[in-house]
């Protein structure tokens, strides 16, 4: 007597499986449409696994037709399992080069030659036929064709094998264990024929999949239900590799930081939460996915559709939102993109969307189009330079005399760098110094820099009259508590005099590295000097003057093009007079003009760097322009 009970068992567990995953909102990725076809697939294994074996356990009450149909229809839906089952596997390897390779064609061709010979069964014997006396026997081409569907299984396990590294471990053991669980029931069907098996051991395995493997909610942003930041990722690449078109609106919360800053970040996370449900309340239909922190995205299908969204996102925000007795007005920042297609892979994609997240301001609405993408990518090229030139120690250092008018002298000089690049050509400092401060690349720039100023003044005999050069240091080398020991050791390296050397460093390092003072103080007791740079500029800070022991104040180009205004001239000249009386040497950036730098020395500044006298220039040329300087000066 045959046993069809577990199969029935495992084929109402699995139906239920499948109906809640046709329920749940599920991403619209490969790896989940091709989970689905291998749940409905299952589903109709089992259940026509069960409704062959009551027809071939009762063949005399079943016509031959009968038999044939069912058999047919039984491996059609069985046997291909194997294929979704590998094709799975390749999709979450996430490595688009298998996943997009010559192997998916190879393997669906596979699997339509085998459905093929399934479906010829009744006309040729392939797979199995009915004989009239023995019933239900395998064809001639049913251990081979079964050997390949072995085969096609194993090699899931084997590229979960080869590719440990692409797979969490919860996937390591669910994809043999669903292997293993296939193996073991096919083995007790083999030496329990009567007993039904392989349905109830297919439903498991495929539970434990969706268990470990097929979590939905990895997908999900846990805070606002809306798509993850991995589920963006996902969806880009396949735009993306497709070539497809598309536009985003980025709406992006204004004052989060400030709402977690006073209100605590429980009522910053119910803002964004509410954000997102503003956000899908207006469009229920379009994807929306939460970039990072408070920023989302929505994609659509045109720009007619883009235009009325932006439109339906204006009547909403900004929203009054209360928190207890606390009424709060949430600003958004609304980007919006032309249609997008050209990016060359996922991540350039991803990182563009982030850089325009990040570049809003309040309450504006702005387009995203070909000119910022361009923007965005120079950054992003810009960047890559910068890696290669500190990866090589490749840095250009030009230099500017600094010209000391009583004396006609070039008698000091500042270290300017540069990179020169292939593909970019000379790129300046006001581009990447910024870049470099952000993602912290300057601390391996400013030693490199240090380095070959050092060398310089060593290699080059300069005449008596000059006195020093000077670098630049950000905040972020000033926060460095060892920047007074590398300085120290360059100098020994290159036996040179510390009083060649000058840094110069701005005032928000006298707000945000006040520790430098340690740093100031070892380096002076050896003779090297320190200027405030760019003295002026933005907030003129008495404090940062005062706090800190400079020995020079640079006073900047900003201040020297207001001079045309009196009151900013009687100003510069009073202070010019308390620094000197402070016993500062001042130094004047940025003249242009003779008539500039008559107006100055009549103030009493005489050490003048700007265009008038050189422009930064490179070290040769440098060596050049002093020496020639100094002879017609003798
Ligand atoms: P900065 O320290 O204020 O340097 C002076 C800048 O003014 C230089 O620009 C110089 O070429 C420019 N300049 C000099 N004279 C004139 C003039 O008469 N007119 C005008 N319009 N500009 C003049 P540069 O070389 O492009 O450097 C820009 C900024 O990049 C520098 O401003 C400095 O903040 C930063 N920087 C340059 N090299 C380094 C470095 O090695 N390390 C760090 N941390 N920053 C650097
Ligand atoms: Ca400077
Ligand atoms: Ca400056």
């Amino acid at each position: 007597m045959y046993n069809i009970s577990y199969n029935l068992v495992g084929l109402v567990f699995l139906i239920v499986l499948t109906i809640y995953f046709f329920k749940i909102p599920i991403f619209p990725n490969r790896s989940n449409t091709v989970f689905r076809a291998i749940l409905v697939l299952s589903c109709l294994s089992i259940g026509l696994d069960i409704s062959t074996a009551v027809i071939v356990n009762n063949s005399e009450n079943y016509s031959i037709a009968m038999q044939y149909v069912s058999n047919t229809v039984f491996f059609l839906v069985y046997w291909p399992l194997a294929f979704f089952f590998l094709h799975y596997t390749i999709l979450l390897t996430k490595r688009e080069n298998l996943i997009n390779s010559k192997v998916n064609l190879v393997l669906n061709s596979l699997m339509v030659i085998e459905m093929i010979i399934i479906a010829l069964s009744p006309l040729f014997h392939t797979i199995f036929y009915i004989d009239p006396v023995g019933g239900y026997t395998h064809g001639f081409l049913y251990v081979p064709i079964a050997i390949l569907n072995v085969i096609i299984v194993f090699s899931a396990g084997l590229l979960v094998l080869i590719n440990r590294r692409s797979f969490t471990i919860m996937q390591r053991t669910a994809i043999p264990m669903y292997i293993l669980i296939l193996c073991v029931a096919n083995i007790v069907q083999v030496y329990y024929p009567f007993v039904y098996v392989t349905g109830a051991a297919l439903a498991l395995s495929t539970f434990i999949m969706f268990l470990t493997l097929q979590n939905p909610n990895i997908y999900y942003d846990s805070l606002t239900m809306v798509f993850s930041r991995e589920s963006l990722e996902d969806y880009l690449s396949k735009l993306v590799h497709k070539k497809e078109k598309f536009q985003i609106i980025i709406v992006d919360v204004v004052n989060t930081t400030n709402i977690n800053r006073t209100l605590g970040e429980r009522a910053g996370s119910e803002i964004i939460s509410q954000t997102a449900k503003k956000i899908k309340s207006s469009c229920p239909n379009n994807l929306i996915f939460r970039l990072e922190g408070d920023a989302f995205v929505i994609f659509t299908k045109s720009e007619e559709r883009r235009d009325k969204l932006i439109e339906k996102f204006k009547k909403q925000f900004p929203f009054n939102y209360k928190i207890d007795t606390t009424q709060i007005t949430v600003h958004v920042h609304l980007n919006y993109s032309e249609t997008l297609s050209k990016f060359e892979s996922t991540a350039e994609a991803i990182g563009v969307i982030q850089d325009c997240a990040k570049s809003s301001k309040e309450n504006k609405i702005s387009l995203i189009n070909e000119s910022s993408l361009d923007e965005i990518k120079r950054i992003r090229s810009v960047e890559k330079a910068l890696q290669r030139a500190i990866d090589e120690k490749d840095f250009c250092v030009y230099i500017q005399p600094i010209y000391n008018t009583t004396t006609g002298l070039f008698e000091k000089a500042e270290a300017l760098v540069r990179i020169k690049d292939d593909e970019l050509g000379l790129i300046m400092p006001n581009e990447f110094i910024e870049i470099a401060e952000k993602n912290r690349m300057i601390k391996f720039l400013t030693p490199v820099v240090i380095e070959q100023v050092c060398k310089f003044i060593h290699s080059v005999s300069f005449p008596s009259t000059f006195k020093a050069i000077s670098i630049n240091l950000s905040v972020i080398d000033c926060l460095d508590e060892n920047l007074d020991k590398f300085i120290l050791s360059m100098i020994d390296k290159y036996e040179i005099d510390p009083s060649r050397l000058i840094f110069e460093i701005t005032e928000t390092v006298a707000s945000l590295a006040p520790q430098v003072t340690i740093t100031m103080k070892s380096l002076q007791k050896h003779g090297v000097k320190f200027a405030l740079d760019d003295f002026g500029s933005g907030y003129a800070n008495i404090d940062a003057v005062v706090k800190l022991p400079f020995n020079i104040i640079k006073i900047d180009r900003e201040l020297v093009l207001l001079l045309h205004d009196v009151r900013y001239k009687v100003m510069l000249e009073g202070l010019v007079k308390i620094m000197l009386n402070l016993d500062y040497d001042i130094i004047v950036e940025g003249i242009e003009t003779e008539e500039q730098a008559g107006v100055l020395d009549g103030m009493g500044a005489h050490v003048h760097q700007g265009y008038l006298y050189s422009r930064p220039v490179p070290m040769d040329v440098f060596t050049r322009v002093i020496n020639d300087n100094a002879t017609i000066k003798l």
